[in-house]
């Protein structure tokens, strides 16, 4: 088995309005069943997905919370406005944010934007997949998958990955069970989180600093569906998650 990660090359700093699709249907000779692997830096700064700082007004618990993180009290006043609950308040900010993903600071980013602005997630990350992917189909006629990434720090483990927070065309979990494995047991339990591992080998590539490598394509790993897809397949529903189970009852202790 062999697949092949490639960056898209010669991308420009992304404004609001730009056409990510175009963008890359001009610089690359995509094939059917590509992986778009895109980073939410870009689609956010597309999206003008951003606040300037000058115009936040910190909260009495916002400053507080600030004081607490030897943080910003301004980054912490957005991620407030961009979570719907803090899973931990210290030492870090853990939230949901508003699409349902659990993340330091809401991933609002500070780096590789410009100064004056905070850089907050995409609204509404498998929307702007979908978006992507269908102007692809329609630019170049192929039918891709999009993965919208972020890099994100990991419970229980030192060092960040990327993982996905929108997705188009890919199921984010593949589900393996009712397989059977060498000895002709069948698997009862294993999902694998495909989409996580693949926004994970792109950011292999795409790094964290200056490297301007904001998309990868992933060929030859054919994960295509042309079902309605959503990255919220892989979110734990709230009954059925320890964790969050446990850090409830710490916040109450
Ligand atoms: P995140 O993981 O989505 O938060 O994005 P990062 O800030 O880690 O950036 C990932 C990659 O995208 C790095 O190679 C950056 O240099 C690159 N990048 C970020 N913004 C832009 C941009 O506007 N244009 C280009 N060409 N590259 C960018
Ligand atoms: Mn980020
Ligand atoms: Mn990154």
């Amino acid at each position: 088995m062999k697949m092949e990660l490639f960056t898209v090359d010669d991308l420009p700093l992304i404004k609001e309005g730009d056409n990510i699709a175009a963008m890359i249907c001009e610089r690359t000779q995509l094939e059917s069943h590509d992986v778009v692997v895109i980073a939410s830096t870009i689609v956010a700064k597309s999206e003008a997905a951003m606040v300037l700082k000058d115009t936040i007004t910190p909260s009495e618990r916002a400053v507080a919370m600030a004081k607490k993180c030897g943080t910003d009290p301004a980054l912490v006043q957005v991620v407030l406005d961009n979570s719907v609950e803090q899973l931990v308040e210290f030492p870090v900010l853990l939230v949901e944010n508003l699409n349902g993903h659990v993340s330091i600071n809401a991933g609002i980013d500070d780096s590789n934007v410009d100064d004056k602005y905070f850089l907050e997630m995409p609204h509404d990350p498998d929307g702007s997949a979908k978006a992507i992917g269908m102007h692809v189909a329609e630019l170049c006629g192929k039918d891709v998958s999009v993965i919208i990434t972020d890099t994100n720090g990991r419970s229980f483990k030192i060092g960040q990955t990327g993982v996905a927070v929108g997705v188009y065309g890919v199921h984010p979990i593949k589900n393996w069970r009712g397989e059977k494995d060498l000895f002709g047991k069948v698997l009862e339990i294993t999902e694998e989180a495909v989409a996580d591992e693949v926004a994970s080998a792109a950011n292999l590539l795409m790094g964290e600093a200056a490297g301007g490598t904001p998309v990868v394509i992933v060929r030859g790993f054919d994960l295509y569906s042309s079902d309605d897809v959503s990255v919220k397949e892989m979110y734990r529903r709230e009954g059925e998650d320890i964790i969050r189970k446990g850090l409830k009852c710490l916040r109450h202790s």
